[in-house]
């Protein structure tokens, strides 16, 4: 299934078997009912974001800028800035690909986590997404949980405010963060041609993270998470291990705003020449820490024993 293939590494030989495009008649905010808007899967999600702040409704504004679709959207929990779209996710309705039934699933059902669902993982393929009822902030303001947000809103503000911002200021601000860090898509720039963020950023222990500071830095960047486990920068690390952003092969680049951002810069690229530097990355950042980097793009149209310095989804 694809929807916008913006977080797919498809193989040079292509996917076997057939590639299913999730389409509709219907796109966008399909219908609200006071903070409850019901949207379309198979719509752009970017554009779906910015009819739901058109219609004054607040929790989605910080996610603008993510390419894809409204399916795709849902099935990696998309996040930015400090927010995820599960947490405006009600229940999503799904079709059955083993017997064609349609259901609603509630958002406890669909096993949300970091980057991931029972979509992306265990359930792959199984389901397709048709339509999510999200529940929102009527007439709300967004008060940044993210420092580099909050930072911005408050420079083009003249001053913070407390009380929160507009959502279109918040709009403002996320694409011009996005676009400095080559994460908004533009045919024109091969700067930006690829799958976004190629490694999620690991979680590890406590323990592991003490480890870690105690080696590499005390200014390593870290976000507590729940039962004592911590949540490490992917791109912090991938600088620390010597890939800096901007660094060259010789058809793919890191991006010049952005250590996880592996693109296509040569516009030729082969996927086999993208492994190699992945794999070059990670085996770098795993001889620095220890650490198993997770990719975050699905590979698609490989074998599952596919061998890589990483994990991986991968699918045939
Ligand atoms: C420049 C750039 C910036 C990005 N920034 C971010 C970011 O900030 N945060 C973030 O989380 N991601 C980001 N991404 C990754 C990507 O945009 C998102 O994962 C997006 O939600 C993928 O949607 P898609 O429709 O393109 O999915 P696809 O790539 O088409 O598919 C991804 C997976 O979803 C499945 N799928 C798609 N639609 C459906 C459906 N309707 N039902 C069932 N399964 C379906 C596919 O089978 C596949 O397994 C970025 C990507 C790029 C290129």
């Amino acid at each position: 299934m694809v929807g916008g293939g913006s977080n797919l590494l498809l193989s040079d030989s292509g996917p076997q078997g057939t590639l299913v495009a999730v389409a509709s008649a219907r796109h966008g905010v399909l219908e609200i009912s006071g903070s409850t808007a019901l949207i379309d899967a198979a719509g752009d999600w970017n554009a779906t974001a910015f009819e739901l702040a058109g219609q004054g409704l607040a929790g989605a504004e910080s996610l603008v800028g993510i390419p894809g679709s409204v399916g795709g959207a849902i099935v990696q929990n998309i996040g930015a800035y400090g927010h995820e779209i599960s947490e405006v996710v009600k229940r999503v309705r799904v079709l059955s690909v083993e017997d064609g039934q349609t259901m609603w699933l509630d958002a406890h059902d669909c096993q949300f986590g970091y980057r991931d669902s029972r979509f992306k993982s265990s359930d792959r393929g199984q389901f397709v997404v048709l339509e999510a009822q999200l529940v929102l902030t009527e007439g709300g303001l967004h008060r940044p949980a993210y420092a580099e947000l909050a930072d911005e809103l408050a420079s083009r503000n003249n001053s913070p405010a407390p009380e929160g911002y507009e959502l279109q200021a918040v709009h403002q601000a996320v694409i011009a963060l996005r676009s400095a860090k080559n994460m908004v898509w533009q045919d024109s720039d091969t700067s930006t041609w690829g799958a976004g963020s190629f490694f999620v950023n690991p979680i590890v222990s406590g323990k592991d993270h003490e480890r870690l500071t105690k080696e590499l830095s005390s200014a390593m960047p870290a976000w507590p998470q729940l039962e004592g486990r911590v949540k490490l920068s992917a791109g912090w690390l991938v600088e620390a291990a010597g890939f800096h952003r901007g660094h060259s092969w010789e058809t793919v680049a890191l991006a010049d705003g952005h250590a996880l951002g592996l693109v296509n810069r040569s516009g030729k690229a082969t996927t086999a020449e993208v492994l190699e530097a992945a794999n070059q990355i990670a085996s770098a950042v795993t001889a620095l820490t220890g650490l198993r980097l997770l990719a975050e793009p699905i590979l698609m149209g490989f074998e599952p024993d596919l061998a890589v310095a990483f994990d991986a989804h991968i699918e045939p």
